[in-house]
């Protein structure tokens, strides 16, 4: 039988263009043709084209988990690959700062976490070193963290789909995919550019992962739901070098409210998290009603609702009143007058959550038949791009029989 591709890739986000990428290198003998379907007019929209551009050091993530793993080593191959391009980027480092005591035990735990998963050039430092770092920040003690850095993902996004193309890759945008038919271990793909037919498929659907995994008659086990952060804009530039973090809240898999320095010049505060009636909305107004029927009818966002609602409350209303977006940036910058920021943009995160309400905070691939579906693959997946893109490659050349 003529099957038109070997591997299909749902989803032209930078998960998808970065696996896109891996096979067409580690395959480039072997001539497989493989495509990318994305539904949008344009590539790395959604999560990768509204982040926040941090180059994550990965101190944050649990030691031996796979974000730890991947934060690492895609960090190492993202610096490489922007230099190989002559992308913009700039290691100017960060600072993760404690405003109270009460916060001082969960800093160290993050400082521990960094030395275990073998950051580069992190220290703890006094107020005194914060201010040489930072001239207006307050705090009573912070984590200095050389490595981290500031990139545009949508433009490292679009270099990965341009080499994959010069490879012999083939992309179709406007295409979005509708659902999969099975049958004599060939997938047809419908689209809304018309059927295709491929042998293997790797779903890499970001806000829609679990709705990919559905259609391929797979159980994710988990549901998304789309929480929106909104940014504003920091007018006065004088007041942030670099970036500048809290310590987060450990109950939540956020890094908090922070002050980003964009590669473009920029400088943003945010994001806060709040429910998004529409997945891939990022206007306050926004909705969609799938989208929300879906959220509201499933136990597990009411367990999360039930847990946390008083954090969902003071984050709805840190949404409509600026002042109380202006109030908790200044544990970290007292002197900020609410007339230095001004409404931003938004991105809106993929939540996973599992039937008991859990948010599912590490990297999540499972392979089922002749697909492997990416079911998670939140912050940092844009840093960790590369390593997450080797690792589905490495594991298609392991449970794809037919590729080797
Ligand atoms: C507000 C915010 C700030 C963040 N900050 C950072 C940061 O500073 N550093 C960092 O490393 N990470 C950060 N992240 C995380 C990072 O951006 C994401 O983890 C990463 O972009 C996920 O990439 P993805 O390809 O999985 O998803 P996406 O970028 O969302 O791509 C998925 C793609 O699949 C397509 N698709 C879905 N369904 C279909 C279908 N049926 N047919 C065809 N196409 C389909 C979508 O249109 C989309 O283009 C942030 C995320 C958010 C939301």
């Amino acid at each position: 039988m003529n099957v038109q591709y070997d591997i299909a890739i749902v989803g032209g986000g930078i998960v998808g263009l970065a696996t896109a990428y891996q096979l067409s290198l580690q395959y480039k003998e072997r001539n497989l043709r493989i495509v990318v379907f994305e539904k949008e007019p344009t590539l790395a929209f959604h999560q990768t084209g509204h982040n926040s551009g941090v180059i994550h050091s990965g101190i944050y993530y649990k030691p031996g988990s796979l974000r730890a793993q991947n934060c690492y080593e895609g960090r190492h191959a993202l610096v490489r690959f922007c230099k190989e391009q002559q992308i913009p980027f700039d290691i100017c480092g960060k600072v993760i700062v404690a405003s109270k005591e009460s916060e001082l035990p969960y800093l160290q735990e993050i400082y521990d976490k960094g030395i275990a998963n073998k950051t580069e050039d992190i220290e703890l430092i006094e107020p005194e070193q914060i201010r040489e770092i930072e001239p207006y920040c307050d705090g009573i003690k912070a984590i200095r963290v050389g490595c981290a850095g500031i990139v545009d993902y949508q433009q490292v996004a679009q270099r990965y789909a341009d080499l994959f193309v010069a490879n012999g890759g083939e992309i179709k945008t406007n295409c979005l995919v509708k659902d999969f038919e099975r049958k004599n271990d060939i997938t047809t793909i419908i689209t809304s550019l018309g059927n295709f037919d491929s042998r293997y498929v790797i779903a890499c659907g970001g806000a829609q992962s679990d709705r990919l995994a559905k259609k391929y008659h797979l159980d994710p086990g988990m549901r998304i739901v789309g929480f929106r952060g909104e940014y504003y804009e920091l007018l006065n530039h004088d007041k942030v070098k670099n970036l500048i973090y809290p310590v987060p809240d450990p109950n939540f898999p956020w890094l908090g409210v922070h002050f980003t320095r964009m590669i473009q010049g920029e400088i943003e505060c945010g994001p806060n998290a709040v429910f998004a009636f529409k997945r891939e909305g990022y206007e306050k107004t926004d909705f969609d009603w799938q989208d929300t029927k879906d959220a509201l009818s499933y136990s597990g966002f009411w367990q999360l609702t039930r847990k946390h609602l008083a954090f969902g409350i003071a984050e709805q209303y840190r949404s409509i009143s600026k002042a109380a977006f202006h109030k908790s940036l200044l544990h970290l910058i007292p002197s900020l007058q609410m007339d230095e920021i001004a409404p931003g943009r938004s991105g809106v995160r993929a939540l996973a959550l599992t039937p008991e309400g859990s948010m599912i905070d590490d990297f999540k691939f499972v392979h089922a038949d002749n697909a492997i579906h990416v079911l998670n693959a939140p912050s940092p997946a844009a840093t960790a791009s590369l390593a997450i893109g080797k690792t589905i490659a490495d594991m298609a050349k392991q449970k794809f029989n037919q590729l080797v």
